[in-house]
Order: structure tokens, then C-alpha cells, then sequence
């Protein structure tokens, strides 16, 4: 169910700062599905959690921490090349801006402090790309923690640009041996790591997913996207309320930012870009609304892709960051009570989008969030007043890191 809104800061409008029950459900989905080793942990961190919420000091150096080293407010773009290809209006949040290039470091801000409150001073993650790992590393170094992250050995071979990148900011980067050698085997890694060592660590999970209080605490962590697109959009339009906002969603952490302070508002449609890969039907795809049944993974009930016997299929999508096989439980619900609508977006939509973006706008955009520009393609059929809309697109992450797909996919 979804709760009341509560008040978390002294602003004229009335902000959320919860969406799940006590337990973690967003309707049938979410919760905590864990070992009776984990218990301590999780209960320590959910307390540790919801006192942060009314916890001023806390509050004040994470947004210090925003403003300062992530480099906070990022812009509301206007992007009037695209906008006129597509006929309507259409803004850029701009995540791509922040430090590490993308919106994973307001999470990871936010947890360092948080594992700062508790007294560890040892961090364990997982990644995949290496995405959460570099954010991950990146605010270790700042905080002066030790940092180990769990790395599938065959993404580490992948991804070399980022594994050096978290050596260069003192990480250890540890190999995942087990099953496909990719992203759930490194999160089951890091999961057993810090079963083994709870009382000086701290995990931190990367997207909405896990156990509660994860999927809450990390979508409270990046609702500051919303939070912000509510005030640039007044500022420009004179209304906090677009009529549509666009997100990709691999784990959902960038969209169920987005989203935050629009899931009361029902004049906005709310948009996922889910990875279609080579296409729903072709076996090789990562779309779980589209493709998933109900299940556990990582602690939480959730759609997954997974065989009728319940083993989890590899998910497959040209972006790294998107090919994981279950999804936050908020976006489960979101799209089972019809809140919100999911897209399912091929490679090659993806891979043209993000070309088109380059040429019209100047911004390289990251893979994953060319996936939720591809959808632009899809109102524009689906909305026969498309052209008097107002649009925001979450633009995650900035594509450096995706310039050798780019090539070689364009043949340049
Ligand atoms: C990791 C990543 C994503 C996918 O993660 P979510 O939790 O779904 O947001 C999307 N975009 C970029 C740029 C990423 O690095």
C-alpha cells in the first residue's frame, strides 16, 4: 500500500518520505527474505534508517555532500533540437552532470554517511558495469573507509576501464567464481561476505533492491531528482507537474528517484524504460515486467526472470548497467496497480537514440539512459496530443564509459 505523505523538510510543499509499509511491501511485493544471520544486521540498519529521517545534522551533510562534491542541483535541460524532432516539449535532467557521471553516487553519499553513524568503518558492494563500484570506491577514498567490491570475473574482464578506476581509488576489487561469474553471483558474494563479517562492515546495495529497508532507503536517498525537477519545472513552467516522467530502470534506483514525489500525483504519467535487448520474445533480453513471474531474489519478492522451476535466467541487454534479472519491488507494484506504464526497448532503438542525442543536443548519453529517450519514439504514437505535452527525461549517466559500444555498434 501506499502511505500518507509526511513532512521531511520546512519547504511550502509537503514531500514523502516513505512509500512502503513497515515491512517493506509495496502492495504484494518487496519485504525482507533473508537469513537468520542477516537479522541483526538489517535490523540495525532499518532503525539507524528511519532515525536519519528526522535526524537534522544527518540531513544537513548529505545535502552539503550533494551540493558540494557531487556537484548538486544537477540542470533541468531544455532540449529544444529534440524537442522539435519529437514535436513537443522536452527536459533533460541532467544526472549525466554529477560526480562519476551518473546518478549512483547520491546513493552511495548517503549510505557512507550512514555506515559512518553506525561506527563500521569497512564497506563491502557488488557491482556489475562497474557503475556502483566506482561511486562506491569514490566515496570510501572520501570518507577514508576500506572498500572491497564483489565483481563477476567475466564482467571484470568486461569492464577494465572501471576495475582501474576503483583501484586507482584504493578499492579491492575481489573476483565472483560462482555460477554465471556476472552480477547476482557478485551480490550473492557480497551477501555472504558481510554475513561473515557484520559488526565492522557495512553493505551497500546499488539500486532498489534487497531486503527492506534497501529499496526504501535508496529510493529516499535519490528522491532528491524529484525533489528538484518539482522546483526547476515551477521555475520554467510555472508547475511542478510535467505530463510525463521518463526513466530507464535496470534495478530501478535512477527512475524510482524520478518518480518519488510524482506517485501522488496522478496527472503525471510515469514512464520505466525497461531493456528489451534483442526483443521480449528472443530469449535474450533483460525486460522483467514484460518477461518476469513472481519470486525471490536478494531478499526480496519481486518479478524475476527465471525458469519454471525457479532458476534465475541470465538477462541479456547491451547495456551493463540493465541486465539484471529481477527489478525493484516498488516498480512491480507501480506497474501491476497500472501507476505507472513500461516500455520494453530494444539494443538498437537504445543505440539510436543515444546517436540521436549526440547529434542533436551535443550530450553523449550512457546506454542505459538512451533507453529511456528511445521512448519518445513510442508516446509520440501511442499520444495523438503528444505535441502539447511537457516532458522531463531522467537522463542517468553520461556515456563515456559506452564509447567503444557506440563505435562499434555505428561503425565508426
Ligand atoms: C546503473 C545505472 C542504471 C541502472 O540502475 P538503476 O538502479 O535502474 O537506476 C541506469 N543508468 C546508469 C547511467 C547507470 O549507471
Amino acid at each position: 500500500m501506499i502511505n500518507q505523505t509526511e513532512n521531511i523538510n520546512t519547504q511550502k510543499t509537503i514531500l514523502r518520505s516513505k512509500i512502503s509499509d513497515e515491512r517493506g511491501y509495496y502492495g504484494q511485493f518487496g519485504g525482507a527474505y533473508i537469513p537468520e544471520m542477516l537479522y541483526p544486521n538489517i535490523e540495525e540498519i532499518t532503525k539507524a534508517y528511519y532515525s536519519l529521517q528526522n535526524d537534522e545534522e544527518f540531513k544537513k551533510e548529505f545535502r552539503n555532500l550533494l551540493r558540494d562534491y557531487v556537484g548538486r542541483p544537477t540542470p533541468l535541460y531544455l532540449a529544444k533540437r529534440l524537442s522539435e524532432k519529437y514535436g513537443t516539449k522536452v527536459y533533460l535532467k541532467r544526472e549525466d552532470l554529477n560526480h562519476t557521471g551518473a546518478h549512483k553516487v547520491n546513493n552511495t553519499v548517503g549510505q557512507v554517511l550512514l555506515a559512518k553513524k553506525l561506527g563500521k568503518n569497512k564497506i563491502v558492494a557488488e557491482t556489475g558495469a562497474g557503475q556502483h563500484g566506482v561511486a562506491t570506491a569514490t566515496v570510501c577514498a572520501l570518507m577514508g573507509m576500506e572498500c572491497i567490491v564483489f565483481m563477476g570475473e567475466i564482467d571484470i574482464e568486461r569492464q577494465q576501464p572501471n576495475v582501474q578506476r576503483m583501484k586507482m581509488l584504493g578499492a579491492e576489487v575481489r573476483p565472483a567464481l560462482s555460477g554465471s561469474k556476472t552480477l547476482k553471483d557478485a551480490t550473492n558474494e557480497a551477501m555472504r561476505y558481510w554475513i561473515n563479517n557484520p559488526v565492522d562492515t557495512h553493505y551497500i546495495i546499488g539500486s532498489v533492491v534487497g531486503p527492506h529497508p534497501y529499496p526504501e532507503m535508496v529510493a529516499w536517498f535519490q528522491s532528491v531528482i524529484s525533489e528538484e525537477m518539482r522546483n526547476q519545472l515551477t521555475e520554467k513552467e510555472g508547475t511542478p507537474n510535467p505530463d510525463y516522467v521518463i526513466a530507464c530502470v535496470g534495478g530501478g534506483s535512477n527512475a524510482a528517484g524520478a518518480f518519488y514525489h510524482y506517485i501522488d500525483e496522478k496527472d503525471v504519467q510515469l514512464i520505466g524504460a525497461e531493456a528489451a535487448g534483442l526483443g521480449i520474445s528472443s530469449g535474450e533480453t533483460a525486460a522483467t515486467i514484460a518477461c518476469g513471474t513472481l519470486g525471490v531474489l536478494h531478499g526480496s519478492k519481486t518479478l524475476l526472470m527465471q525458469t519454471k522451476d525457479g532458476q534465475v535466467v541470465e538477462p541479456y541487454s547491451i547495456s551493463a548497467g540493465l541486465d539484471y534479472p529481477g527489478i525493484g519491488a516498488l516498480h512491480a507494484y507501480l506497474a501491476d496497480s497500472k501507476r505507472a506504464k513500461f516500455y520494453a526497448i530494444t539494443d538498437d532503438e537504445a543505440m539510436q537514440a543515444g546517436e540521436e542525442l549526440a547529434l542533436l543536443e551535443g550530450i553523449i548519453p550512457a546506454i542505459e539512459s538512451a533507453h529511456a529517450l528511445a521512448v519518445l519514439n513510442n508516446l509520440k504514437e501511442d499520444d495523438k496530443d503528444f505535441s502539447k505535452k511537457v516532458v522531463i527525461i531522467n537522463l542517468s549517466g553520461r556515456g563515456d564509459k559506452d564509447l567503444s559500444a557506440y563505435s562499434k555498434y555505428l561503425g565508426m
